[in-house]
């Protein structure tokens, strides 16, 4: 599409979020129970079909008819890590909590310092309010008049509103430690309803159609519910706010998009499933930005068990409206720069000499590199995965892993190159596409996750 170009400089911001996402996701994909007899799955939901053309206004009436028998969980979203101290505020009625008892209270927080005060155990001091030990719960009596401040390197300051409360916590220092290397977190708790307007719109154009908002609500959720069931018992919060796990930037100057919430009170409580050999199961909605022709297997990035709805292998050209993100322009390197690339990521192969060879050893049916060979001046020869590999070059800089490279003497040349990102699961661009088609949002989602279902999960 001729101007869809003044899109793609924009686009390929958003949409690489969501392939870095995946790109540092945990590798385990262990298969969670999600809805057993008496969890609340009811038969409208589980009549539910993908592939209903009446999808969209039947995702919406059942999602009227469930709210009130809703379980709705909230999620822990890790905002500051490690923070030497930090700022916040509330604009209305706040309790500052401990274990259920009450610190302080007032109509309203003006903006104050949190740090820690020494002394065994760590304490948190929340202005003048010094805390016993233990975690701190900051909780605003209006949803969203919570302000955070952040002070970022290279960055100037900021703030942003969030939904739900703040859990602050401190890390005891390590003695043999640099000054700050305890430090502060703070863990944004919120219902997973009204944290996931924010990471649509992270992960989507402002302009993109209702249903691939849709789709990827319940892609969002479906994920965020998986993290939670599968790691969340083993440490403090659930998911990142970053790239990590999912774009999650809180409210927002302009508060969230209609569309954006809209989008997600149509789909609340559904999720994707598939039917594993233990019964429904809940599974890791991977989603990247532009597969650039065929999805791949989940099992070729994520050491994950191959399933059906990861198996990869379905045709998509409808990501074509991305222009440069599903046929990407060819991208140089000298052989200097890829060596030094490669060594700051594997840094075992440190000794290595300059690169000077690559070689495809292994590649998909549709010609994806998935294994590579490397030849330096020294030494025995390196495989590495080519995930890995285009990670190890930048993943904003070789926008995918389906690619010839080409030995131009002193630089390789990455060309022919299809698609941003892992092209595991679902088809960013794609689904936009297809909803530019007139598909409905199950129809996408079942095209993405062969054999998926869609399911309520509260
Ligand atoms: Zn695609």
């Amino acid at each position: 599409m001729e101007n869809s170009d003044s899109d793609l400089s924009g686009l390929s911001q958003g949409c690489r979020m969501s392939r870095l996402r995946a790109a540092s996701m945990g590798s385990i994909l262990t298969f969670v129970l999600l809805v057993s007899p008496g969890a609340g799955c009811s038969r409208s939901a589980t009549q539910k079909s993908p592939s209903s053309s009446r999808s969209d206004s039947s995702l919406r009436s059942s999602a009227r008819n469930q709210r009130q028998n809703s379980k709705e969980p909230f999620i822990r979203v890790m905002l500051i890590e490690r923070a030497a101290e930090l700022a916040l505020a509330v604009a209305g009625p706040y309790k500052v909590r401990q274990k259920g008892r009450i610190l302080a209270q007032g109509p309203n927080l003006r903006k104050i310092r949190v740090t820690t005060v020494e002394g065994q155990p760590q304490r948190l001091q929340i202005g003048q309010l010094a805390c016993p030990p233990g975690p701190i719960e900051i909780v605003p009596r209006t949803p969203g008049t919570l302000r955070l401040y952040f002070n970022q390197p290279k960055r100037a300051a900021f703030s942003r509103l969030y939904g739900g409360f703040a859990r602050i916590s401190c890390r005891p220092s390590k003695p043999s430690a640099a000054a700050n290397s305890g430090g502060i977190d703070l863990i944004n708790v919120i219902k997973l309803e009204e944290y996931l307007p924010s990471v649509l719109q992270a992960e989507l154009y402002a302009e993109w159609h209702i249903e691939a908002y849709r789709a990827q609500a319940v892609a969002a959720r479906t994920y965020a519910l998986y993290e939670m069931r599968t790691f969340g018992e083993k440490r403090d919060y659930d998911v990142r706010a970053t790239e990590a796990s999912q774009v999650y930037r809180g409210i927002g100057d302009q508060g969230y998009s209609e569309k954006a919430l809209r989008a997600v009170r149509n789909t609340r409580g559904i999720v994707c499933t598939w039917a594993s050999p233990l019964g429904e199961r809940i599974f890791s909605t991977y989603y990247s930005s532009a597969c650039g022709g065929m999805t791949q297997n989940a099992a070729n990035c994520f050491k994950s068990p191959s399933i059906p709805p990861l198996a990869g292998g379905v045709k998509c050209s409808y990501c074509n409206i991305g222009g440069r993100v599903y046929r990407w322009e060819p991208v140089r390197l000298s052989k200097d720069e890829l060596t030094q690339l490669f060594v700051q990521r594997f840094p075992q192969h440190a000794g290595l000499g300059t690169i000077r060879t690559i070689e495809v050893v292994r590649s998909t049916a549709d010609g994806r590199p998935l294994s590579l060979r490397l030849r330096s001046d020294s030494g025995p020869s390196i495989t590495v995965d080519s995930y890995s590999f285009r990670l190890a070059m930048g993943g904003h800089r070789i926008l995918s892993n389906h690619c010839k490279i080409v030995d131009l003497g002193s630089s390789f040349e990455f060309r022919e190159g299809r698609g941003f990102g892992h092209a595991v699961g679902l088809c960013q661009w794609g689904t936009e596409g297809q909803a530019r088609l007139g598909k409905k949002a199950s129809e996408i989602l079942s095209y993405y996750y062969p054999g998926s279902r869609l399911k309520r999960a509260y």
